[in-house]
């Protein structure tokens, strides 16, 4: 299982598409997929179709009560689960601030809810991926995510001042990695709402590339990170398709924003990837070929 925390302190770059949209290409593609939603604001929820009214258990009872996820997680899909969030867990980070061992609750959840909370581990309870939605901020909600992955990916925006505010991130990484989750490696940076045609885009991504390379051979949890090839391009689709409780291949699965999530999970998939994943909507072919240079083409089903 791939244990994927997606963050980015900065609110708006596309760390909530990204992780329900990827989710949803790699769960077409026959993967067993987990999401667990970590912000507050549940926008991974809403956009999964799962709207909680504070009465319903969430993440949060996982968290502050020690409910086991197996009474939280919900089916939104084939292949696909959900762990919802609601607004009461912007009451966890106050309500965790004098537990001992408090970074590392939902590492032990999910131990809990793979081996089946004390029953023999399960077919139900085995995920190829868990995918973590986290909000806005480095607090106590993303170092759980930070200590129960084993891979961060982070979503960008390329624009002006995008690369402020990684090196507190990836410092962060450091710090977790260094205290609580020796494992944790950050694999890449997606960019998300792209736009070839901008010069400015063009520079950051080129300076992203650039920082990156000057951390290679080092010790860093970055030192192996990339700058994924697939980039996420500006798709009004993707913006829409959140309001209908819909993923963008169940919303527009002709659209820009279908074809380069299905790039991205060919591309995360690698070696592992299936070389055709046909849906009732959607064909997505990965040409033979090394992984490096994979290109993905996308058809819709006639
Ligand atoms: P975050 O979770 O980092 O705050 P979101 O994924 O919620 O960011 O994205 C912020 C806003 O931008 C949302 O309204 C979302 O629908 C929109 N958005 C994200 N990615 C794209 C894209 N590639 N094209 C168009 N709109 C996008
Ligand atoms: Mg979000």
């Amino acid at each position: 299982m791939r244990k994927i925390a997606i963050i980015n302190q900065k609110g708006g770059v596309g760390k909530t598409t990204t992780t329900v949209n990827l989710a949803a290409a790699l769960a077409l593609a026959g993967c067993r997929v987990c999401v667990i939603d970590l912000d507050p604001q549940a926008h991974a929820s809403t956009h999964l179709g799962v709207e909680l009214d504070g009465t319903l258990p969430s993440l949060y009872d996982v968290l502050v009560s020690g409910r086991p996820m197996a009474a939280v997680r919900r089916d939104v899909g084939a292949n696909l689960t959900l762990i919802p969030a609601d607004i009461n867990l912007a009451a966890a980070e106050v309500e965790l601030a004098g537990v001992v061992g408090r970074e590392v609750i939902l590492r032990e959840a999910l131990t809990g809810m793979i081996e089946g909370d004390g029953q023999p581990a399960s077919q139900a309870n085995a995920y190829d991926y868990l995918l973590m939605d986290c909000g806005p901020s480095l607090g106590v909600l993303t170092i759980n995510a930070l200590a129960a992955a084993d891979e961060v990916f982070i979503p960008l925006q390329p624009h002006f001042l995008a690369l402020h505010g990684l090196s507190k991130l990836l410092e962060t990484t450091a710090l977790v990695s260094r205290r609580i989750n020796p494992q944790l490696v950050v694999t890449g940076v997606v960019v998300c709402l792209y736009d070839a045609a901008t010069k400015l885009a063009q520079e950051v991504v080129a300076d992203l590339h650039a920082f990156l390379a000057r951390s290679r051979g080092t010790s860093v949890p970055w030192a192996a990170a990339k700058v994924f090839e697939t980039k996420i391009r500006r798709n009004i689709k993707l913006a829409e398709c959140p309001s209908f409780g819909q993923n963008i291949f169940a919303y527009a699965p002709k659209s820009t924003g279908a074809a380069d999530y299905a790039a991205l999970a060919m591309e995360v998939m690698g070696d592992a990837a299936p070389l055709r994943v046909e849906t009732a909507r959607l064909v997505v072919e990965t040409p033979p070929g090394h992984a490096a240079t994979r290109q993905t083409t996308l058809q819709p089903v006639v």
